[in-house]
């Protein structure tokens, strides 16, 4: 799919980058809600995303679950009642999107970033979270229960109404700026990092 690869906006003096694999940004796209459609159409069709950005893309109710995605940006996009139950990510950045009611249950994912993200009510239960980033980002309502967290990150995130039950803590860095009504029941959580002292180790 290297027909999404990241390109500039063709039209002239624009620096924005191409959107949803088009020829155009969103500003400039005279129609980016049928160009996200057909982009999410391509993706259930090959069941691969590789190297697609999706920055600035907004979808309602999709479901990817089992896609595999591979190297995709997604980038301050806007997630709602999204499905990737099930599905595997390799070097995928969520970076500033927005991820409301969104479920990563049951996902392989492996050296991603959720950096300075908004993250409510989406569950990432029973997931291998493999150094996956969530540093600065919110996280509210939200569950990641029975999930291996080896070498993932919270560092300066801000946990509400969360639960982290029964999860592998072993190398995670745990070091949340805000922390309210988190439960850690049958976790490791002493195995965590849990100073700034220790991160550079
Ligand atoms: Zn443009």
């Amino acid at each position: 799919m290297d027909m999404y690869r990241k390109l500039p906006c063709s039209i002239e003096g624009c620096a924005e980058t191409a959107f949803a694999g088009t020829p155009y940004c969103r500003n400039h796209h005279p129609a980016p809600l049928e160009a996200t459609k057909s982009l999410v159409d391509a993706i259930l069709a090959d069941r691969n995303a590789i190297n697609v950005d999706f920055a600035d893309v907004s979808i309602v109710a999709a479901d990817f679950s089992r896609i595999r995605f591979i190297g995709c940006r997604f980038k301050k996009a806007t997630f709602s009642h999204v499905m990737f139950t099930g599905a595997s990510f390799r070097l995928c950045f969520f970076d500033a999107a927005s991820l409301d009611s969104c479920d990563f249950s049951g996902v392989d994912m492996d050296f991603c970033s959720f950096g300075d993200v908004d993250i409510f009510d989406c569950s990432f239960e029973n997931s291998e979270l493999i150094h996956v980033n969530f540093n600065g980002s919110r996280i509210k309502e939200s569950t990641f229960s029975s999930s291996n967290l080896y070498d993932s990150r919270f560092i300066l995130s801000e946990l509400e109404n969360s639960r982290f039950d029964d999860c592998d803590f072993k190398r995670a860095y745990y070091m949340p700026q805000k922390e309210k009504a988190v439960s850690t029941a049958n976790s490791n959580i002493a195995e965590a990092v849990k100073d700034l002292e220790h991160l550079y180790l």
